[in-house]
């Protein structure tokens, strides 16, 4: 096997028939005939189906089975979004046409962001934002701009420290300065430490609920309240709302900024560089900073409103990944409002039901109960020599994805596993029966685990040099 579909076949082989022409033919200006080959493939039609499912089936993916990347919420991606989002009548339209031609797209948008309202209780959102980052850099830039206009110079974000990277990323982008709170020993934010770090300088208290670990900050009443006395915002990153659709509104809270994660909470495919969408939501006294275009509805007809005073502009040409937003909102369409509600519920009861599984075999430095997802750790086979990278490579071995390894990085040999709600008990079984068996393996078979992955299309690999030369891991000679 070579290593793409042109070197793979070349023999002029065709999977197109053109009929016989039946015309009279005419001449033809030999100015535009080509002279070099185009290059692309000849194969046939069989050709083409074996080349790419053999592909596909070397890959991982979520509809080859479970995967239980922590913070990410690889949910199953329901087929009838797709379905959906492919028709001609989403995928034929181009920004630039007549607002008049495209109501049933705008109205489109108009319905998501009330559905996003309603399920979060924020006063507006806007769906520019192609990304969680790129939400939290939007949810940044509203808030200097608040700051600005109120002629206050607070130049300090307060993070907690198992808060993902890119929150103080988007702090830094955006010229504020991030600092660092620690958590306590229940992995919550220790509130007394917040006390002593909120003051004049505060601009944005910026939290992740349920938090990086998976837990409920219990305090986040009174985390608001403190914020809030200070005159500081609260920023919440949403990207795990899948714990708390229709249980929790963070615009009931005290929340001042949001952004959602469209590509994992409401099922739209992510990984691998797919588009993504990370809607910023505000609370009303923060509406007119929110990015141009709005669209706006005045009777029944639907259009743009660019004019907002104090808006910090776009963020994005158009209107953000429009596609993810039909995928969305359909997820959000066909579940209704109870079944929003049953995401969460089952996302929180496998989790918890998992946890328990693994904390047989594995370590857990916060017990629980969790949320959508839970921090394992394989500190407990340090003694056999054996590492959580190890315990990771050699789940592949077993068809399952690993979980996210080494993050929060304040636990130690980590292992977050959400499970997510699209999984059944089987599943959740199997996985944790597999990493029973890998705790065994660990214990009896060391050498094993160090070699694993043994069985997949590529082995174990170098890990930095692969990801600087991308042939490096390459697992066929050329050509053969
Ligand atoms: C996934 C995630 C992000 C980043 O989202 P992207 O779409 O990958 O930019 C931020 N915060 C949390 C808590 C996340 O889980």
């Amino acid at each position: 096997m070579s290593r793409t579909i042109f070197e793979r076949f070349s023999d002029g082989k065709s999977g197109s028939f053109i009929p016989e022409n039946d015309c009279p033919e005419v001449g033809f200006d030999i100015l535009f005939q080509r002279k070099t080959p185009t290059g692309l493939p000849a194969v046939g039609e069989q050709e083409v189906i074996r080349h790419y499912v053999e592909l596909a089936s070397m890959n991982y993916h979520i509809d080859k089975g479970m995967y239980p990347l922590g913070s990410c919420t690889m949910k199953y991606n329901p087929v009838v979004n797709e379905e959906i989002a492919g028709s001609v009548q989403f995928t034929g339209l181009h920004p630039l046409q007549d607002e008049e031609d495209v109501q049933g797209a705008l109205e489109l948008i108009y319905n998501l962001e009330a559905a996003l309202c309603e399920i979060t209780g924020m006063a507006e959102f806007s769906l520019q934002p192609v990304a969680g980052a790129h939400g939290e850099l939007t949810g940044m830039m509203i808030a200097r701009d608040y700051f600005r206009v109120r002629k206050e110079n607070r130049k300090t974000v307060l993070v907690p420290d198992s808060a993902h990277g890119t929150n103080p990323a988007s702090v830094v982008t955006c010229g504020f300065t991030p600092r660092t709170v620690p958590s306590g020993e229940d992995g919550l934010i220790d509130i007394e430490i917040l006390g002593k770090e909120l003051d004049d300088d505060t601009a944005v208290v910026m939290l992740t609920l349920p938090n990086t670990l998976g837990l409920f900050e219990k305090d986040i009443g009174k985390i608001v309240k403190m914020a809030h006395s200070a005159g500081a915002l609260v920023y919440m990153d949403g990207a795990n709302m899948n714990a708390l659709l229709g249980i929790v509104r963070p615009g009931d809270i005290g929340i001042d900024i949001m952004h959602l994660n469209l590509h994992k909470t409401f099922s739209t495919p992510h990984g691998g560089g797919g588009p993504g969408s990370g809607p910023v939501g505000v609370v009303k006294h923060l509406t007119e900073f929110l990015p141009v275009p709005r669209v706006v509805k005045e009777g029944d007809r639907f259009g743009f409103c660019s004019d907002l005073e104090k808006t910090i502009g776009k963020v994005h040409p158009w209107y953000g990944n429009f596609n993810v937003f039909v995928k969305a909102y359909a997820y959000i369409c066909a579940l209704g409002a109870s079944g929003i509600r049953e995401v969460a519920e089952n996302a929180i009861i496998n989790a918890n039901y998992l946890m328990k599984k693994i904390s047989r075999h594995y370590d857990l430095k916060y017990p629980g109960p969790c949320m959508h997802e839970f921090v394992a750790s394989g500190r407990n086979l340090k003694k056999y020599g054996v590492r959580t990278t190890d315990v990771a490579k050699r789940l592949l071995d077993y068809g399952i994805h690993a979980p996210t390894i080494y993050f929060p990085l304040i636990v130690e040999e980590a292992l977050m596993i959400e499970p997510v709600e699209t999984e059944k008990k089987e599943t959740l079984d199997h996985f944790a029966d597999v990493m029973e068996k890998i705790a065994g393996e660990a214990k009896d078979d060391p050498d094993l685990l160090h070699r694993a992955p043994v069985t997949t299309p590529v082995r174990r690999l170098d890990e930095t040099a692969a990801a600087r030369d991308p042939e490096f891991c390459w697992p066929f000679e050329k050509g053969e």
